[in-house]
């Protein structure tokens, strides 16, 4: 505090003291906390309004014990439950964002970069690397919520690429796990440029007879649904995950009509065959290992 080192007001039966020998103010003391339970240890689930354990829930793959509700989480806790302990090479990490369109909305672009990769120690939004799932190898790339989102901008765009094109070299099984806010603001149309590369290398992908094992969590929206998450062979979602392009209120307006029951909804979406399966999360790798052994890759 540099207040502390400045003269000091001297004290007079009209001026009482208000700065004390430390240069604190009451302003500052706050009352000491009466709970001796430490924060955080219990949580109230959005799906079932119960009070659970919050360690319990994550040894449960972060997953309420009560009513199965799919907490969100994050690409490394994401690539940690999917790949055999140990297994996972982390690649591509080393792309960061520049800031070309000279972006600022409540801060410049570079600086809000900055703040999210202090606060998630990753460089973007993104995770990606070759691992093992149940044993068997895989290119494996995980959108990451904490970071901005998820929101894909070019770093998100070229790692999702480039995994595409590692798993068509070393001839890899691809699996893409998406949550994502959709493309990146800051980014602009450099952002909507990625749809278009991912698409196109997904295409040379499938053309050289490679498998694209797509994942919907919770959420999965705006340009990553309109792009690479919708182009699996197979596609996965995780039960009540919203997956859609706009959101329902925007649609409710403009086709002016009630939308049904789940509408957006993993189980829903499977009804009209967007998705081809719902897999709780606790089965996720089974059935990826499963789908990679019935493909032959
Ligand atoms: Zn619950």
């Amino acid at each position: 505090m540099t207040q502390a080192s400045s003269p000091r007001t001297p004290v007079s039966p009209r001026n009482p003291v208000v700065v004390n020998t430390q240069g604190r103010t009451w302003a500052e003391v706050k009352p000491a906390r009466k709970s001796v339970i430490p924060e955080g240890l219990w949580l109230r689930c959005p799906g079932c309004g119960q009070m659970i354990y919050r360690k319990q829930m994550e040894a449960n793959l972060h997953v309420c014990p009560e009513c199965s509700h799919h907490f969100r989480i994050g690409a490394k806790e994401r690539v940690k439950q999917l790949s055999d302990p140990g297994s996972f090479e982390e690649m591509f990490g080393n792309l960061l964002s520049t800031d070309p369109l000279g972006f600022a909305d409540m801060k410049p672009y570079p600086v809000r970069l900055r703040a999210e990769q202090e606060k998630t120690g990753c460089s973007d939004a993104v995770l990606a690397g070759a691992a093992f799932i149940k044993g068997r190898p895989a290119m494996l790339c995980c959108l990451d919520l904490t970071f901005m989102m998820g929101s894909m901008g070019s770093v998100v765009g070229e790692t999702v690429t480039r995994s595409i094109e590692g798993a068509m070299e070393r001839n890899l099984p691809l699996v893409v796990v998406s949550c994502s806010g959709g493309a990146r603001m800051q980014e602009s149309g450099l952002s909507l440029m990625q749809m278009a590369k991912t698409s196109a290398a997904l295409g040379r992908f499938g053309d050289a007879g490679g498998l694209f094992i797509s994942v919907l969590t919770d959420p999965t929206t705006g340009g990553v649904t309109a792009s690479f998450a919708m182009l699996g062979d197979v596609i996965f979602a995780e039960p009540r995950a919203l997956i859609g392009f706009a959101g329902p209120r925007v649609i409710q307006q403009t086709i002016r009509q009630e939308l049904p029951d789940g509408f957006q909804r993993s189980e829903y979406l499977k009804t009209s065959g967007m998705v081809d399966r719902v897999v709780h999360r606790g089965q996720l790798r089974s059935e990826i290992a499963r789908v990679i052994d019935y493909t032959g890759k």
